[in-house]
């Protein structure tokens, strides 16, 4: 599978080497586990959708990451992008909406051995507490860019994020200063996530 990521432009080799370690197949159910090799998005719980593999590098790719570097994850969904955070040496936090999905996941994490700390929330709100974040990943389509997680992203800090209602665009966000509109934008391109919704779901 990292075989062919490569010929997609992932040549980060944290990011590879990250991938290669995580067993894809553990964050699927059963019956979907002979397709975990594949670059395909599948889905999990609650109607929502593990990422494809090439997906999953390319925003970490795009993050530009170092180990120990703390980041905020929204929507830990299957737990499986923030296995590859954790595996990528960064200092991980994810947030979930849905309460059946943050169950699952904070479990398989943690029987897999995977230090991420998960929470049950709104990413809209982000983790204010344990801000501010070195890089923030958005794992679900935002209608727009949230302000409250520009505003808990260090000076310097990269956001990546897909933004858009129906598809969306990849952005790549570079907090200049510390105000919060002073920002970069990069575009990497239409993509299409589920979408990210406001409040919990219990
Ligand atoms: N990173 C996940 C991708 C899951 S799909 C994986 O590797 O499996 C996106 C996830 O974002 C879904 O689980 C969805 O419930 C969650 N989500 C949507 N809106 C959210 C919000 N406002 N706060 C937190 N999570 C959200």
């Amino acid at each position: 599978m990292v075989e062919k990521l490569r010929t997609k432009g992932i040549d980060s080799k944290l990011v590879t080497d990250a991938l290669n370690e995580v067993p894809r197949h553990l964050f699927l159910e059963t019956m979907l586990d002979y397709m975990a090799y594949e670059d395909k998005a599948l889905p999990i719980s609650c109607g929502q959708t593990i990422s494809q593999p090439s997906t999953v590098a390319f925003q970490s790719q795009l993050l530009a990451a170092e180990p120990k570097m703390k980041v905020l994850e929204v929507g830990t969904g299957s737990g499986y992008q923030t296995a590859v955070l954790c595996a990528m040496g960064l200092s991980v936090y994810t947030i979930e909406r849905q309460k059946e999905l943050y169950d699952e996941s904070t479990k398989r994490l943690k029987e897999l051995g995977y230090k991420a700390k998960c929470f049950l929330g709104d990413g809209y709100a982000g983790l204010p507490e344990f801000g501010p974040f070195d890089r923030v990943l958005v794992t679900c389509g935002a209608p727009k860019i949230p302000e409250a997680l520009l505003r808990q992203l260090k000076k310097g800090g990269v956001m990546v994020i897909p933004v858009g209602s129906e598809h969306q665009e990849m952005l790549h966000i570079v907090k200049q200063g510390d105000d919060i509109g002073d920002i970069s934008v990069q575009k990497f391109g239409d993509c299409k996530f589920v979408p990210m919704l406001e409040k919990l779901n219990y």
